[in-house]
Formats: structure tokens, C-alpha cells, sequence
């Protein structure tokens, strides 16, 4: 599996919609090549901030 190949399953992979076999190509390739990591490091927080139901901040009144 190569980059384009990885870049082309990443949205269906961070939605774990992906076959067992696929998912594990595309999480070792990212282990493997840092251009995907940074990719999918980035992505991740985005993906996870936007999931979270309380901010890590709260402002005092
Ligand atoms: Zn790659």
C-alpha cells in the first residue's frame, strides 16, 4: 500500500469503516511513513477535539 492508495482509505479508515485487512495496512503504513503520521496526527486532533463534549478550558464566571 502506498501514500496515495493510504490518502485515498484515510477518511473511510478514521471512520473505521474499513475491512480488518485495510485498516491494519493503513495503520502500519502510518507507522512507517512519517509524511502519512504527520497527516494523521493532525487529522486525529482535529477529529477527537471535535468529539469532545466538555473543553478542556472552562472560564471562570
Ligand atoms: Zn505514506
Amino acid at each position: 500500500m502506498d501514500c496515495r492508495q493510504v490518502h485515498q482509505a484515510y477518511s473511510v479508515y478514521l471512520q473505521s469503516k474499513l475491512s480488518p485487512q485495510q485498516m491494519e495496512w493503513v495503520a502500519k503504513h502510518i507507522q512507517d511513513c512519517p509524511d502519512c503520521y504527520l497527516l494523521d496526527q493532525s487529522v486525529r486532533q482535529v477529529f477527537v477535539e471535535d468529539k469532545l463534549v466538555s473543553p478542556p478550558e472552562n472560564p471562570l464566571p
